[in-house]
């Protein structure tokens, strides 16, 4: 049988999740709330609707993907559902106003129209391997928003992104149960949607940091009063202590700043004047230096 190929549109949702109002309305949809079960099953043949672009990735997750994939943080505005969703970004974003700003790690360039590890068979390279991103084992559910208000997102991401998914159908016909009652009952997809949680919450200081420096240039205003993502590197300055808290040896940091650099590269061909793969080259050739090696890994 074939494997679950399943897959995120990171690009897409993220567009899609930053309009948090569009959850609050469908909160005050009875329709929605009284939904008790939601289906789906991943049919693997149509991942180049969600398949496209970057993926969000936790902390955890670096020291796994770093070969794979140029690694940078992308902030988005979230509007939370209700008090206890308030909370849960107190401990992972930054109020400003009545909505949150919280960031994830990006694996990937979302300026291509499909991921890196997409092969032409539509299967993902990383699908058989622990390396495979936690938000490709969950999607179409988001760890952004509490368990019990997956249905939402479910019926969200059906609307929208995952018009063209044919999961909902297949998981319908065969009666594939992912979410019921307020609790996402495939243990498959709640095991990473936890863990995923929990690396929001670890990964909040350094996020957070980047954050504050991102506040003080004129485009931070312009992404409070507009939409989309807010994409930056990371400060070479943090990296000792993001690696460390990622769980990378040091003996590593120097394959990981050339391994960036050549995947930095490689992705500023494929979509020329990205600046935040300039940024980050920069940051990794800072890094290097700071490790006497060159971004290529030489001593
Ligand atoms: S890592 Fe795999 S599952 Fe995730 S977006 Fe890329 S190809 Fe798809
Ligand atoms: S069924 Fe949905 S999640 Fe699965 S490959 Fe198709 S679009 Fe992606």
């Amino acid at each position: 049988m074939r494997p679950s190929n399943r897959l995120s549109d990171a690009t897409t949702s993220w567009r899609y999740i930053v309009k948090g109002d569009q959850y609050a309305e469908r909160a005050s949809n009875p329709d929605c709330m009284n939904a008790g079960v939601s289906f789906f099953s991943c049919v693997t043949t149509c991942a180049e609707v969600c398949c496209s672009g970057a993926t969000m990735i936790t902390i955890d997750e670096i020291v796994r993907l770093y070969r794979y994939f140029p690694i940078t943080v992308g902030f988005r505005k979230y509007t939370p559902l209700d008090a206890g969703h308030r909370d849960f970004f107190d401990t992972i974003g930054e109020r400003f106003g009545s909505i949150y700003v919280a960031g994830d790690f990006i694996a990937g360039n979302w300026r291509r129209r499909l991921c890196a590890m997409l092969m032409v068979n539509n299967h993902c390279r990383l699908h058989d391997t622990d390396r495979k991103p936690m938000q490709c084992r969950i999607v179409p559910f988001c760890a952004v928003f509490p368990e019990s208000a997956q249905h939402m997102v479910l019926v969200h991401q059906q609307a929208g992104a995952f018009r063209k998914c044919k999961g909902f159908a297949a998981g319908s016909e065969s009666g594939a149960i992912v979410w019921d009652a307020g609790r996402i009952v495939n243990e498959d997809i709640r095991e990473p949607f936890y863990r995923y949680r929990e690396g929001m919450v670890r990964q909040r200081r350094f996020l957070q940091a980047i954050l504050d420096g991102l506040k003080q240039q004129p485009s931070f205003e312009r992404f409070l009063s507009g939409s989309g993502m807010l994409e930056a590197a990371v400060p070479s300055a943090m990296l000792p202590e993001l690696l460390r808290v990622a769980g990378m040896k040091k003996e590593h940091f120097g394959d990981f700043a050339a391994a960036q650099a050549k995947l930095c590269r490689r992705d500023l061909e494929l979509t020329p004047g990205a600046a935040v793969f300039q940024d980050w080259l920069l940051e990794l050739q800072a890094f290097a230096r700071s490790l006497e090696v060159s971004a290529e890994g030489r001593a």
